[in-house]
């Protein structure tokens, strides 16, 4: 059987991520890791062109020397930034001819529903089926090998995202030398980080980035909202910074050593010496002292994602809320928010060798799209048992 890798690749606020992963039962191998630092961009978008490009390049090669692969083609996920969500509905008749149905004919469906949707600033990046129908009778998630005379009709969902800043991404990755195969925004790629359960019962994925904290919503297998906040990690270090008069290097780095999200928790025996910013003698601080500014914002960006899913009309959430993102590598997050919501709440962290980072989980589960999509329409089916 012939290997059949995929490489998604995460241009994030703080570092490029690619992951190189296979089919494995219901879920995703990971073969290979790379991880490049960058200043190239800020908030999901580049804003240094060359920077940006050379951290792909890079974080390709380390991929490639820790996968021993060779990676020419990748899926890029873009994030939930400046996108729309519309449905679309669409249908084939086969005009009372029995005809079995397969991949070609659900690709035929969404891609008419993707070129009726013409946009002059946006384009469409993901389309969907939420459900079909086959001879008008009841929905079905996946209408293949199935017999129809007279259609088969598709609901779908499709995310559009601004053309420029989806034009750059994919002009950026192009030009470090790789073809994009396809592009998935984050807010179908989270359906993956949940559980058969937990997307059944309605579940929320928040993922929280350096610039960025993105969430979705999904319910009985579907997505059913999605949206973005410009805040994250990065906000919190600013915050130390500014509260304790330190270098923003310093604070990130005492983040990452001290850092603890739930005050209560937090110890207030450590002793942590922060330089000054002004020259002046260094001061003390414990990881209690930390978690106060800490907590402040997190909380505070947690309760503005709660704002949003009030006002989208989700209030109850069966299924938990799913927390992930480099973020969630502070201790606390978990007793954080348990002390805000009475649902479930998990902290995702991939299990997979060689990836058991958070910050991994948006790359990881733009891998899980492709091959949902690729089973979808047949392209390939690829068991790496
Ligand atoms: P974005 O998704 O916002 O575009 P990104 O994908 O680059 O950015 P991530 O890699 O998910 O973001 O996370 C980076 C953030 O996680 C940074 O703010 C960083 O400070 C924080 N972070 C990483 N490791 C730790 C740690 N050990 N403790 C605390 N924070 C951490
Ligand atoms: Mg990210």
């Amino acid at each position: 059987m012939k290997e059949h890798y995929y490489v998604a690749l995460d241009i994030g606020s703080t570092s490029v991520k690619a992951v190189v992963g296979e089919k494995f039962h219901d879920g995703v191998n990971v073969i290979g890791t790379g991880q490049t630092f960058t200043e190239g961009i800020s908030k999901g978008m580049i804003r240094d062109f060359e920077l940006a490009r050379n951290a792909i390049k890079d974080t390709i090669k380390k991929a490639k020397i820790s996968s021993g692969i060779e990676i020419d083609e990748v899926f890029l996920k873009m994030p939930i930034t400046d996108t729309d969500f519309r449905t679309g509905e669409e249908e084939l008749r086969f005009g009372g001819q029995s005809t079995e149905i397969n991949g070609e004919h659900i690709e035929e469906l969404l891609e008419t529903i993707r070129e009726k949707e013409m946009h002059s600033d946006k384009e469409v990046i993901t389309v969907f089926p939420n459900y079909f129908k086959v001879d008008d009778l009841h929905e079905v998630a996946d209408p293949k090998e199935m017999m129809a005379t007279q259609s088969l009709s598709v609901n779908a969902g499709l995310i559009l995202i601004n053309r420029s800043l989806l034009m750059n991404a994919v002009k950026c990755v192009e030009d470090a030398g790789l073809t994009v195969l396809d592009v998935y925004s984050d807010a179908v790629n989270y359906q993956h980080v949940l559980s058969e359960s937990e997307v059944e019962l309605g579940g929320v994925v928040i993922d929280i980035g350096a610039d960025l904290t993105q969430f979705g919503y999904y319910e009985r297998g579907a997505l059913k909202y999605a949206g973005s906040l410009p805040v994250g990690g990065n906000h919190i270090t600013n915050d130390l910074s500014e509260a304790f008069n330190t270098p923003f290097e310093v604070a990130e780095k005492v983040k990452h050593q001290y850092g603890h999200a739930f005050f209560d928790l937090a110890s207030d025996e450590d002793i942590v010496k922060l330089p000054q910013r002004d020259g002046e003698p260094d001061i003390e601080v414990t990881p209690k002292d930390l978690a106060d500014i800490i907590e402040l914002r997190l909380e505070e960006m947690l309760l503005d994602v709660f704002t949003e899913l009030q006002e989208a009309g989700i209030t109850r959430v069966s299924g938990g809320f799913v927390v992930t993102g480099g973020t969630v590598n502070l201790l606390g997050v978990k007793e954080l928010l348990q002390d805000l919501v009475s649902e479930k709440i998990r902290i995702h962290i991939p299990k997979q060798m060689g990836a058991r980072k958070p910050e991994y989980s948006s790359a990881i589960s733009t891998i899980s799209s492709g091959i949902m999509f690729d089973e979808l329409l047949e392209y390939v089916t690829i068991n790496n048992y």
